[in-house]
């Protein structure tokens, strides 16, 4: 929230998924004879040196420019969904008789929002199609994409636009839901009156979660599971003596007080830096980290020499009555 409130909410929402026939996996598969799918450690390890270069590209704005040739093998490879619908009944998307996705979606000439402003994307009416499982999928079945990203990545890479304030939810849902699981059992059916029938609790207590082996993988190499650019520092701020300090239990209480009691914490250094350097005196506590870096080892704020960083206030809890109404003037302050 921090970084939506310094940038504004974001324009761009992206999923990437793993393609198992990547030229890495192929010629690696045709030297050891065997699949992929059994060497979970090296898709990790390839999937993860292509997210890498992924972010660093976004971050360089390498993308989103004019179009190229050849995408269409590219596109009708990786990015056509279904066929469902009348086409495939049988299709996974299914749901009481619909494509629970909404395809296939209409032609239209131009990009435009619906009523609750989601985007309903351009989809042209030129005639081209792809047979796919025999039936002809033509521009209403093609997920959004960006052309130079599928290009480069040759995998099933979603882009949609989104301009409202919720997909904030949606993120964090991603980055904290836990995941998907299911409680079953394989067993024997014998008949047995319904009285005589032993109820194991404890066996129907096991909550159980399934691991993917690429999900271990990806954990065994203790990947970032998400990832957050730029960074966002936590300002603490307190009232005058009531700084945390920490100390060992067996330390005697004079000595803890005669450590602590010259020490600026990164408030109090906040105004010590505010008497020295008269650039910072026109920034918030907030703002100050995109100028400013705090050196924890000196304890004191300089001024910034590269990067950027966003500034949070902690928490302060309304019945926690100065410290609460210290934190809204420091905002504004
Ligand atoms: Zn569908």
């Amino acid at each position: 929230m921090a970084i939506c409130k310094h940038f504004g909410y974001p324009d761009l929402f992206l999923t990437i998924t793993c393609n198992p026939n990547w030229p890495e996996f192929q010629r690696f598969t045709e030297r050891e004879r065997i699949s992929i799918a059994d060497r979970p450690d090296i898709s990790c390890r390839v999937f993860h040196a292509k997210l890498k270069c992924l972010l660093s590209d976004l971050k360089e704005g390498v993308f989103f420019g004019p179009l190229s040739a050849a995408l269409y093998n590219v596109l009708t490879k990786y990015m056509i969904h279904g066929p469902c619908g009348r086409l495939r009944p049988s299709s996974p998307c299914m749901k009481d008789g619909k494509c629970s996705k909404f395809y296939p979606k209409r032609f239209v000439d131009q990009t435009s929002f619906d009523e609750d402003g989601y985007p309903i994307y351009r989809r042209r009416n030129m005639g081209v199609a792809v047979k796919i499982n025999d039936v002809d999928i033509d521009n209403r079945f093609v997920v959004p994409y960006n052309p130079l990203l599928l290009m480069k990545y040759q995998a099933h890479i979603n882009l949609e636009f989104c301009n409202k304030s919720n997909v904030i939810k949606y993120l964090f849902k991603y980055i904290n839901k836990d995941p998907d699981r299911v409680t079953a059992t394989v067993g024997e059916t014998y008949h047995v009156s319904e009285s005589s029938q032993v109820v194991d609790e404890i066996k129907q207590y096991y909550d159980c979660r399934y691991l993917s082996p690429s999900e271990s993988m990806w954990r065994i190499f203790a990947y970032d599971i998400h990832h957050r650019w730029p960074s966002v520092q936590r300002l603490t701020f307190h009232l005058p003596n009531q700084q945390h300090v920490v100390f060992d239990d067996a330390d005697i209480t004079t000595h803890v007080y005669l450590r602590n009691k010259d020490l600026l914490t990164i408030f109090t250094g906040w105004m010590i830096a505010n008497r020295r350097f008269l650039d910072g005196r026109s920034l918030t506590y907030v703002e100050y980290p995109g100028k400013f870096v705090y050196c924890s080892n000196s304890r004191e704020w300089k001024p910034r020499q590269r990067g950027f960083s966003i500034g949070r206030l902690s928490f302060a809890h309304p019945s926690s009555g100065e410290l609460f109404y210290m934190r809204m003037l420091l905002n504004v302050q």
